[in-house]
C-alpha cells in the first residue's frame, strides 16, 4: 500500500505564488486520489509488492497497463514536483557541477531558465515541463499527460506541474505567468544539483 507522502513545505508556505487553496486541492485531493487509484489497481496483483519505480517502468507503453501506469508515474510526479518547489526557491543556481553542467548545455543561466518556461508554455494539454540529465548532459524536456522521464531511461533533476489543476485558482488560464513566477521564487535549485550528483 501506497501512502500519500509528507510535503516538505507546510500548506501556506508557497504563499503568495501559490495558494494555500491550490495546494489543499492539488496535493489533498489529487495528489491523494492518484495514490488510492494505484493501491485500487494493483491490489492482489503481481504488482502489489513492488516499488513505484518498478510499477512505473513495467507498464510504460503497455496498452493494458495504462491505469496503472498513469496513476503510478503521477504519484511519482507529484512527489517530485513537491519536492522540485521550495519556499525560498528561485534565484542563481548554485555553484557546482550541475551549474556547469547547465552552462556547458545553455551557456547562460538566463537561457536555461527561458527554456524551461518555453517547454511549460508550449506542453500542449496537460503534462510535465522536465530539467533531466542524460548522460551527464543537462537537457530540458516535456512530457504528456502522466508520462515520466523514468520510463524513457532518463534522469529527472526538476519538474513542473504544467496540468490545469496545478495553476488554475491562482493563475486561471495565464501559465506563462504561473511558470515564470515558479521559476522565479520557488524552484529548488539545490533538489536539482543533488539529482545531477
Ligand atoms: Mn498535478
Amino acid at each position: 500500500m501506497f501512502e500519500l507522502p509528507k510535503l516538505p513545505f507546510g500548506l501556506d508556505e508557497l504563499e503568495p505564488y501559490i495558494s494555500k487553496k491550490t495546494l489543499e486541492f492539488h496535493y489533498g485531493k489529487h495528489h491523494q486520489t492518484y495514490v488510492t487509484n494505484l493501491n485500487n489497481l494493483i491490489k492482489e496483483t503481481d504488482l502489489a509488492n513492488a516499488d513505484l519505480e518498478t510499477i512505473i517502468k513495467e507498464t510504460a507503453g503497455k496498452a493494458d497497463k495504462s491505469a496503472i501506469f498513469n496513476n503510478a508515474a503521477q504519484v511519482w510526479n507529484h512527489t517530485f514536483f513537491w519536492n522540485s518547489l521550495t519556499p525560498a526557491g528561485g534565484g542563481a543556481l548554485p555553484d557546482g557541477t550541475f551549474k556547469e553542467a547547465v552552462l556547458h548545455t545553455f551557456i547562460s543561466e538566463e537561457k536555461f531558465k527561458e527554456d524551461l518556461k518555453t517547454a511549460a508554455v508550449s506542453q500542449f494539454g496537460s503534462g510535465w515541463a522536465w530539467v533531466v540529465a542524460d548522460q551527464g548532459e543537462v537537457k530540458i524536456i516535456k512530457t504528456s499527460n502522466a508520462d515520466a522521464p523514468i520510463a524513457h531511461g532518463l534522469k529527472p533533476l526538476l519538474t513542473i506541474d504544467v496540468w490545469e489543476h496545478a495553476y488554475y485558482l491562482d493563475f486561471q488560464n495565464r501559465r506563462p505567468d504561473y511558470a515564470q513566477t515558479i521559476i522565479d521564487k520557488l524552484m529548488n535549485w539545490h533538489f536539482a544539483a543533488l539529482n545531477f550528483q
